[in-house]
């Protein structure tokens, strides 16, 4: 993936589709970003949605994804959205999961050790409450997509659409045990124990401090590019759709 021509093309989409850009900080020869657009009706308050790609310079199809949906640009009217499409584009000019110090920036998020962490989460402070956020992923171990959940408060799951609608469009992981946890169908649901781990994944910082509910999804780098592309953008789709219904929350 040419990570400058995806960013820019990107930053095209957002202009376009009348997103507001804010750079919260800087990674090398990058603008770290943040892309905000409001809900287009009422009535009521709209749902806050988050979305993030990129934390890992070895998964190209967040990024790809975001890039697909600011295009289409099919956001439901209602969702207020919050999108870090990007956020360890170094990574990907060498390929790596790490950040350009050998760091993984998705276990800084307790002790804020890294610069574009420490500059994420100070973005995130200034950001109101999201009902719900969603973390775009891959994985080369997995046979297939699969998600975590965190729903501490047992709020309508998004779980079972996005999986429905994802396997429509590529396989899903149905091993019993993924990545050492038990699934169901795709889907883990990790107890919450945040404090007895030492190393935060950004996920564990949203649920702690900025959510009630969110997903990490993963698409399987086993297949082809487009097809986890199209996985984490249907799974998007599915999650922003059930989550504006009124049955939600
Ligand atoms: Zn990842």
């Amino acid at each position: 993936m040419d990570v400058r021509a995806v960013l820019s093309d990107i930053q095209t989409a957002a202009q376009q589709h009348g997103w507001t850009l804010e750079i919260f900080g800087r990674q090398g020869e990058f603008n770290l970003f943040a892309l905000h657009r409001p809900a287009s009706i009422g009535p009521g308050h709209p749902t806050r949605l988050y979305l993030s790609a990129g934390i890992h310079g070895d998964e190209p199809a967040g990024p790809l994804a975001a890039l697909r949906l600011l295009r289409d640009n099919q956001w439901p009217a209602n969702a207020e959205l919050w999108f870090c499409p990007c956020l360890n584009p170094m990574g990907f000019v060498v390929n790596r999961r790490e950040n350009p110090d050998g760091k993984d920036l998705n276990r800084d998020y307790r002790h804020l050790e890294t610069a574009e962490v420490l500059a994420h989460v100070a973005w995130l402070e200034r950001q109101p409450r999201f009902d719900v956020y969603l973390c775009l992923h891959e994985d080369w171990e997995s046979h297939g997509f699969y998600l975590y959940e965190q729903n501490p408060d047992n709020r309508a799951s998004l779980a079972d659409p996005i999986v429905s609608a994802v396997e429509k469009v590529c396989p899903v992981d149905e091993s019993g045990v993924i990545e050492g946890r038990e699934a169901h169908g795709g889907i883990i649901r990790p107890k919450f124990l945040p404090h007895e781990r030492p190393d935060w994944p950004e996920a564990f910082y949203l649920i702690t401090h900025k959510s009630r509910q969110g997903y990490t999804l993963e698409a399987p780098s086993d297949f082809t590019l487009s097809v986890r592309v199209n996985a984490l953008v249907t799974a998007v789709n599915a999650a922003l759709k059930f989550a504006t219904t009124d049955a939600h929350g």
